[in-house]
């Protein structure tokens, strides 16, 4: 049974932003981030539709972009089918976007250029800054209001259905991984239907997701103004940042942050077993963690080189660049998340360590797309660990071949990876 979803108004009842907040749970299933499409009128479709169920990733990169990830390139088994790479920046960054506001704009742009109907993002709710709240935007003037990041999981996917009902018949959507899953999923039936014209999809890459309310808990053991913070981002100069609504800045190297104290559920096993880091279903990511500093742009097919070229004139662009070496931390990691997975204390450096190390690691650490391969593999070796672990019988049907490529390098088994079925 579909659920009703109220439409509000929240922000500013003059303007046509549709916002659609969700107050009822969930269906309690295993291993789902709410990405909206057991709210649709026919939540069965999970089935087939869900990155956690039964992902067929070969398939979906063949419908998205015309063809699977090249398994003889080393750059696309990391980061997906892609035309090109980029290092980039806005030239005028934007007020309240998490970086310089790349991923709204392109949005706004396919707005005003007419391009598509509307655009379904998320934004803050009415009483959480940080709860995301799914809504539909006719008026590119909007996207301001929903830049930047919220922790947590929004069903973005079940606003697919009135925005179909309003008419809009292109769309785009901004989106995660698990919700881009599921977006391509059904992009195909409801374009057969005839009920949808066009889907643009900017996707942004995603990792360490949590619950709002588990992100409120790690909140409060960063600041003694939790209420004060309204951005924070995991830099890939090994620092959080957090900003305050005052206009002050904090900074805290990753090793001084208080990880120990958080509950051992904090991080959801979905989060911790997601295979799609840099959203590999999208027409364009638009990521930080291969951006050494800037944005990072990953363009995969010719509609998300249509979206970027309206943005050309605004842009800054160069090259990425990748410096440092990945091996020791990933084989560090994969060791401590190896012992997390069977219940067994973490190997913890000694506290006279940490400030040393926080100095250094920003400058012998990876850089560049190679922390961005340190990142994936990492994510790689988490994904198979916990899912051997905690749901053996799911992780060969949750795991795809480029999985174990990625981990090949280092100490751990593949048996329960998917075999690449094109290898003959
Ligand atoms: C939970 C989470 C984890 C992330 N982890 C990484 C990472 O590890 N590496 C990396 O390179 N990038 C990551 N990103 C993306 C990154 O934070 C930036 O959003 C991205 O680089 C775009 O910056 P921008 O200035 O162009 O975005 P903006 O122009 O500010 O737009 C951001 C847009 O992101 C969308 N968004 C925000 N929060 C959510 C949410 N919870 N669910 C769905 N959509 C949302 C909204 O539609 C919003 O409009 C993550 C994003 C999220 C939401
Ligand atoms: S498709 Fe979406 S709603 Fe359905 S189980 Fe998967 S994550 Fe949950
Ligand atoms: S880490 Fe993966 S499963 Fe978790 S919210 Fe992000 S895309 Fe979804």
């Amino acid at each position: 049974m579909a659920e009703t979803i109220a439409p509000t108004d929240h922000l500013n009842a003059t303007i046509p932003i549709q916002w659609y907040e969700f107050n009822d749970a969930a269906p309690a299933r295993s291993l789902c981030t709410d990405c909206g499409v057991s709210r649709t009128e026919e939540p069965s479709r999970c089935a087939s539709a869900c990155q956690f169920i039964k992902p067929d990733y070969d398939r979906a990169e063949i419908t998205a972009h015309g063809r699977r990830r090249d398994a003889e390139n080393p750059e696309e088994v990391y980061f997906g089918v892609h035309k090109q790479m980029y290092t980039a920046r806005l030239s005028q960054p934007k007020a309240g976007a998490q970086w310089t506001g790349i991923t709204t704009t392109l949005a706004e742009q396919l707005l005003r250029e007419d391009v598509v109907d509307a655009v379904i993002a998320v934004g803050p709710a009415t009483d959480d800054f940080w709860k995301p709240v799914p809504c539909v935007i006719t008026d590119p003037d909007q996207l301001a209001q929903v830049r930047g990041m919220r922790m947590g999981y929004a069903p973005v996917v079940a606003c697919i259905e009135p925005a179909l009902a309003s008419g809009y018949r292109r769309l785009a959507v901004v989106a995660i991984p698990c919700q881009v899953y599921a977006l391509r999923a059904l992009e195909t039936e409801l374009k057969a239907s005839g009920k949808l014209d066009e889907l643009l999809v900017i996707g942004t890459p995603c990792s360490d997701n949590t619950y709002t309310e588990h992100f409120h808990e790690f909140l409060n053991l960063l600041t003694d103004t939790p209420e004060d913070v309204n951005y924070l981002e995991f830099c890939t100069d090994y620092h959080v940042e957090m900003r305050f609504k005052q206009g002050g800045v904090k900074r805290i190297p990753f090793l001084s942050l208080p990880l120990s104290n958080l509950r051992s559920d904090f991080f959801p096993m979905t989060c911790r077993t997601c295979v799609d880091y840099t959203n590999s279903l999208a027409d364009i990511t638009v990521g930080y963690m291969g951006g050494d500093g800037q944005q990072w742009l990953i363009v995969r097919n010719k509609n998300g080189e249509h979206i970027l070229s309206l943005l050309q004139d605004q842009l800054v662009l160069t090259a990425p660049r990748a410096a440092g070496k990945r091996r020791g931390s990933v084989a560090g990691f994969i060791e401590n998340t190896r012992r997390a997975a069977g219940g067994l204390p973490l190997r913890k450096m000694p506290n006279f360590m940490r400030p040393i190390m926080g100095k250094l690691m920003p400058k012998l650490g990876p850089k560049g797309l190679e922390f961005a391969r340190a990142r994936i593999e990492m994510k790689a070796a988490e994904a198979i660990l916990h899912l051997e672990q905690k749901h053996p019988k799911r992780a060969r049907h949750m795991l795809p071949w480029f999985i174990g490529r990625q981990v090949s390098g280092y100490a751990i088994s593949t048996a329960s990876v998917q075999q690449d079925r094109h290898v003959k």
